[in-house]
This record gives structure tokens, sequence and C-alpha cells, in this order.
């Protein structure tokens, strides 16, 4: 396999008539006529971005002012300052790449010790021919990009290199199907001759076996274990939803009773009805603003867990039969939806051995174990102090914050001092829920991204989205500044942030009764707002829930963004989200910060739509001529007229009543012993299906549960909106819409009234 990475050299000299020019250059054609790209520059420009080709390169080559460094004696030569900040910005991020030094006459006297020791070593080019000095750098380079490949993602290339014939699946036999067809043709060639080399099944011995966690998989995995580390770890190639279904199938039999983090995803309740537990749910804060706050400590309190099991007439009778039941399992969104995180350690600590297995969905959070900043807020890392008798798992989407292709996730494990994971168990529910034809593209992905983040270039690209953020988050505040009494965004966070570099961690925890979070009374210490997940609110309602005379809903700013080729995360009623991943660019953030002035601008002139979201006026023309401020009106006086905020606040927040075991009230889905009820006459009847609304995307309602009244208001409220607005519908799942005549309809399933 070749890849390309050439040789950096950076000499002031690279194209000057000198003696130090020729010889430079002389070794630039030795290694090219060798095979070796090379890239020459003059000087560093900016050191950080040019650091960045660390990424691109297989070696350095840096030259020192000679001259200068002859002429200054005592205070340390300019050279030898850049020099160091240059080796010090590639070293952050790069322990391996080789860096070669090069000078006439100078030798390492000269240099310092702390920059000798990052040295690969010294060219002098007129003491040995350029061939043999270029053979030498080449040697190293190779030595550095072949150390750099973890162990799959190595078994694969030279699997594809190989070139050997398949008669095994898939049947498109290594990509050769495609070209037997023009349109297979296309496919080909868009995707590539890897992609489809590599697209094997898992009767490819040398590549090992996902399934059962053997060869090259298996030493990628134990490689992943270390740079996370957990004591286990496993690649999953069906994203975190199946991560979280694994780890609750290796725990959960029916009739247990589970403790369930009420805004969790929805793979953990489906986990809930694959398994036949029993939940008990902890209920998040909620501010006006319709942001998830955290689940107060007192909550996690074993007495407190008590009382909502003996509130629930389920998992009272199962106590009932076995006194002794204790919960199987806790399940907590690490990082809700908006990027509230919590101190793992407290909740071990308030917990006690009360529940001997903790899981941690750390969907959005895999980057956290690689910086300083998260200490103890997420799952496992390093130095995290075991729990007496209780496993520990986090599942992650690698896909998410670090570079996986969709649905990498992994799941880590942490054992306790008296129980390891009994690894062939786990491995039950693991193939339960796995195909045996996994995606091997997805493999090496997890391979990779892992790989990507060991030390010390993860900590560096955690720490350059963390400053990306805040620099994010200053520009926004200096716009507000510059615009004095004029409205503008805000970015939800700390009143203080510091003037430059990362974040300081102090800004970033939640205070008991700061209004900026407006959740209130929080323990201290407990909960961190990850500066990396940015809500945007928009001006209209206020953090205690007022409407202002004027508002811009955000669902108008997000078409309008979409359409100017900004996609956000997600959308709520005055506020949207955005993300800092390792894969943010200022080019990425800046363009949003000028896309929303743009908006400014067109909405204070009330700009009709026809000229400002064309696109979306095409597919509905009663937009036409209406102005971008005067629509915004319009939605923010429906939204005030309906007290929407705290509609959606309380119907979260409101008495949700079991009625049936979730798994129940699914099987009578599956025997179809169900009714469609319209919305109307939703009042008291119980679900068969999972009902949530988008925004949040967070689930309202699961199966056998009581509609209540509040609900049904919303839910009227939502269908009353949606034949007014049409384009800017509340997508509500669960809900089933027949057209009649012209109107929609809209009715959820129901367990039949026995
Ligand atoms: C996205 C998400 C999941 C599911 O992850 P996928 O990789 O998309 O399957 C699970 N939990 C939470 C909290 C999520 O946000």
């Amino acid at each position: 396999m070749k890849f390309r990475f050439p040789v950096v050299i950076i000499d002031e000299d690279f194209r000057s008539e000198n003696t130090s020019g020729i010889g430079i250059r002389a070794l630039a054609q030795a290694l090219e006529e060798e095979g070796m790209e090379v890239l020459g520059a003059t000087s560093y420009g900016d050191l950080s971005s040019f650091a960045q080709q660390q990424s691109r390169a297989s070696a350095f080559i840096l030259s020192i002012d000679d001259e200068e460094m002859a002429a200054e004696t005592g205070a340390e030569a300019e050279a030898v300052v850049a020099l160091r900040k240059f080796v010090e910005e590639i070293r952050f991020r790069n322990a391996d790449i080789p860096i070669f030094l090069y000078g006439e006459t100078r030798t390492s006297r000269h240099i310092p010790n702390d920059i000798l020791r990052e040295l690969h070593g010294f060219i002098h080019m007129f003491e040995d021919t350029p061939e043999f000095v270029a053979r030498y750098i080449i040697r190293e380079a190779r030595k550095y990009l072949d150390g750099l490949m973890p162990p799959f993602f190595r078994a694969l290339t030279h699997y594809a290199q190989d070139g050997s014939y398949s008669w095994h699946c898939p049947g498109h036999s290594g990509g050769v199907a495609f070209l037997k067809s023009p349109i297979g043709q296309m496919f080909h060639q868009f995707f590539g001759e890897n992609m489809l080399r590599t697209d094997v099944c898992n009767s490819v011995d040398e590549l090992g076996q996902l399934l059962d966690h053997t060869g090259p998989v298996a030493a990628s995995e134990r490689n992943a274990a270390r740079i996370f580390n957990a004591d286990h770890l496993f690649f999953v190639t069906n994203g975190t939803s199946t991560s979280n279904k694994m780890v609750w199938h290796a725990t959960v039999a029916p009739g247990d009773i589970v403790v369930v983090d009420r805004n969790c995803h929805k793979s953990i309740l489906h986990s809930i009805i694959m398994c036949g537990a029993i939940p008990v749910f902890l209920t998040p804060t909620r501010n006006h603003y319709g942001i998830i706050g955290p689940i107060p400590l007192s909550e996690f309190h074993p007495d407190s867990i008590r009382q909502k099991i003996e509130a629930n007439p389920f998992a009272r009778e199962a106590l009932a039969k076995n006194p002794d039941k204790k919960p199987r399992i806790l399940t907590l969104t690490q990082s809700t939806y908006d990027g509230v995180l919590y101190n793992v350690e407290k909740i071990k600590e308030t917990l006690g051995d009360f529940i001997d297995t903790l899981h941690f969905d750390e969907a959005w959070l895999p980057h956290a174990t690689f910086h300083d900043f998260y200490r103890e807020m997420h799952a496992i890392g390093r130095d995290r102090p075991r729990s007496q008798k209780t496993l520990v798992y986090a599942t992650q989407s690698t896909h998410k914050m670090l570079a996986g292709l969709s649905q990498a996730s992994q799941i880590l494990v942490q054992d306790s001092e008296e129980r390891q994971l009994d690894r062939h168990r786990f491995n039950e529910a693991y193939l339960m829920h796995t195909s045996t034809s996994p995606q091997y593209a997805i493999i090496a992905s997890c391979d990779i991204a892992a790989a990507m983040m060991e030390a010390p270039g993860g900590t560096a690209l955690v720490e350059e989205s963390l400053t990306e953020a805040l620099d994010f988050r200053r520009a926004m505040r200096k716009v507000d500044a510059e615009l004095g009494e004029d409205w503008w965004f805000q970015v939800w966070g700390p009143d203080h942030l510091s003037e430059d570099g990362p974040a300081e961690r102090e800004d970033w925890l939640l205070r008991s009764g700061d209004r900026w979070h407006g959740f209130g009374d929080l323990e201290e210490g407990f909960n961190l707002l990850d500066p990396i997940k940015a809500t945007i609110i928009t001006p209209g309602l206020n953090v205690d829930g007022e409407f202002a005379e004027q508002g811009i809903p955000a669902a108008i700013v997000t078409k309008y963004l979409a359409e100017h080729g900004v996609i956000v995360e997600k959308t709520g009623l005055y506020s949207f989200f955005i993300m800092f991943t390792i894969g943010i660019t200022k080019g990425r953030w800046n363009t949003l910060v000028t896309e929303l002035q743009q908006f400014k601008d067109d909405y204070d002139r009330n700009q009709p739509l026809w000229r400002v979201m064309p696109e979306f006026v095409a597919a509905r023309p009663q937009y036409e001529r209406v102005g971008l401020r005067d629509l915004c009106e319009q939605i923010h006086g429906i939204y005030r007229d309906n007290d929407v905020a705290r509609l959606t606040t309380e119907m979260y927040l409101s008495n949700m009543e079991p009625a049936l075991k979730p798994s129940k009230a699914y099987s009578k889905m599956a025997h179809r012993e169900i009714e469609r009820v319209a919305i109307d006459e939703l009042e008291n009847r119980i679900t068969a299906v999972l009902l949530t609304p988008y925004p949040p995307g967070i689930p309202l309602l699961i199966p056998g549960e009581r509609f209540n009244r509040t609900i049904v208001q919303y839910l009227q409220f939502a269908r009353d909106f949606n034949e007014r607005f049409p384009g800017f519908e509340a997508d509500i799942h669960g809900l089933v819409v027949e057209e009649n005549a012209g109107r929609k309809h809209y009715f959820v399933d129901c367990v039949q009234n026995s």
C-alpha cells in the first residue's frame, strides 16, 4: 500500500543560490529520486498552523540560520527560540514523527538539550553524499509510518494489497460485480477500489473475527482498551443503539427492576421492552428554554430509589415476591443532549453498592477521557478508582464525536475489585445483537478512531476543540457587544469566559442558583457543561419561560441556515444546538457567525422569503411574499398565546402513570390487540408505542403508560400548529397520520380497552 506522506523541509535558503540552498536542494532531489515526495518551505509562517503539517508529513528537516547563531553569544539565538517553539508545537500533537536538523557548520553543541532530545539526527550535507543522507531519512520516515498502523487496519491494507481471489461473500466479489453494469460502474468509480476490495466477510481468517474477538480485531480492541484506559473494550458496528442493547441483554432478565434516566435514548427504552424489565425513572430538571438539566444528586440516593420502587405497582409486586431483589442496572445519559455532565465519583459514592452494574450512555462523550478538563466527569479513564462491587460500563458512539464511520461504536468496561467481567458470558449478548456479516470498513474506523486518540495526539485534538469552542463563544460576545442595545443571539453558558486560551474548568461547573442555567439548586461540583456543545439561544423567550413582545423561533433560523449551507444538530423552540467535534475548523464556525449576521440583517429588513429562502418557498409557495420578520412574529405569537415553553416543560415533568409493563404493552402490538385512537380521545388511554416529539427527540411516553391531560393538550397544539404552518411541523414519532379530505388526522396506537 502506498501512502502519500511528503518529507517537509523548512529552510529559508530553499530557493537561494548560496551553499546552504544548493545543499538542501541536492538533498530534496535525492529524496525524490528515491521515490519520496518533498515539500519545501522557506519559513514556518504561523507556527501552530504549520505544525499541523505533522498529520501529512513523514518527516521534518529544519535548518537553522548559521550566521545568526554564530554572531550571537550569551542570549539564545532567535533561530533557536523559533526552533524550540516549532518542535514543541509538533510534539504537542505527535510524539514520534522524525525531526532532523540541517546545518553545515553547527553541531549538537549549539543546540540546547531540551531540543536535542526531540531530534532524530543532524544532517551535514557536505560530509556524506545526498543519496546516503536521503536513504537514512527515508528509512526513519518509513519506520515512523509503519509504526502508526494499528493492528486491524494494518491487516486490512495488507489483505487489499494481496489481490487474492475470493469465493466467499459478499457477492460483489471485491467490487467486480459492479463492473458488469453501467450503474454498477458508477458505484465502483464513486466509492473506489479499496472500499470494495476490503468489503469482505468473516471467512477471511487473517483479519480475525469480530464476533468472537480473535486475531487482528482482538489486537485492535486491546489497543483501544489501552488508549481509553478500560479493562475491556469491544468494537460494535451497529451504533451505540446496539451497544446499549448488548449491555442490557448481558445484565437484565424479565421481571428485573431497572433504574433509568427518564431522558434516555430510545435504544434504552427498546432494551427495557426487549428484556422485559420493570423501569423506575430518575427525573432530570429542565429549564424553560427546553434544555434538559441534570438529575439531582439526591435522586441517586438508595432511599430515593427505594421510594420510586415502592411507588411503582409492578416493581412493588416484584419486590413482594422477592424482598431481597435489588435493581439490576442503572443507566444514565452521560452528557445530556445539551452537554451537561455528571461527576461519576459522586454518583458511585451516593449509590454505594446498592446497584452492582452502572451503565453510562456516553454516546456524546468519547473525547472526555483524553483531557483533564473532564476529570471525573465521565465513566472510565486513567487513575479512576475501581468500585468494590460495581461493574461500570460506558457505551460510546465513536462516530458522533471522534473519527468513526457512521455506526462505529464501542463498549468499555471497568471491572470492580470483587467482580470481573465474564467475557464469555458477555459475548452471548454481544452475539445476539451483532450481524454475522459485520462491515469491515466500520471495524477499521473503530480501530483508527482509537489510534488517533493515542497520547499526545488525542489530548491535542480535544484541546483544539475546546479552544475553538471558546473562540466561537468569544466571537459571538464580541458581535453582541458591538451591537449594543440591538438584538443578537446568545450562546448558552456561564457568564464568565476567560479572555483567551482553552476553557477553564471552574467557569463551567454548574453552581447552585446561578441564573444562566435555570436549573435552580444543584449539588456543588456535581455538574459541568461541556463547552464543545453549544446551544444558541434566539430572542423571544427568557430563562424564566417569559415570552418577549417579539421573538425569533429557532426553526426559522435553522431552516434559513440550511439554505445557506449550515446544518445544525438539533432545533428547539428558541434554541438550536451545534457541536465542536474534533473535525471542527475555524472556517466552519466563522461561517456560522457570518450567516447569523446575514440572518439578522434580513430579519431587520423584513426581507421577503422568496428572496432569502428561495428553496423553501419553491416547495411552499404560500410563504412567497411573507417577510422574514413577519413570519417570525406569526409563529412567535402562536407560541406565546399557547405558552408553549411551559407546556413542553410541564409535559416532560408531568406524572406518567405506568399501567402495564412496557414489554406487556408492546406484546399487545405484536398480537394486534390495539386500537388506533384519535388524539382528542387519548386521555387515560394506555399507549402501546413509544411517543417521541422532535424537538427534542426525547421519548415522552413509553409503552404501557397512560396519556395525561398535559400531553393530550400538547398533541392538540401540535396538530393545530402543523395545519397553520406547513413546513415547520413539529414531528412526533409514534403518531399515525392519516389524510382525509385534505386534512390530516392524528392517532396513537393504544392498548385495547378490556
Ligand atoms: C445517538 C445516541 C445513541 C445511539 O447511538 P447510535 O450510534 O446512533 O446508534 C445512544 N444514546 C444516546 C444518548 C445517543 O445520543
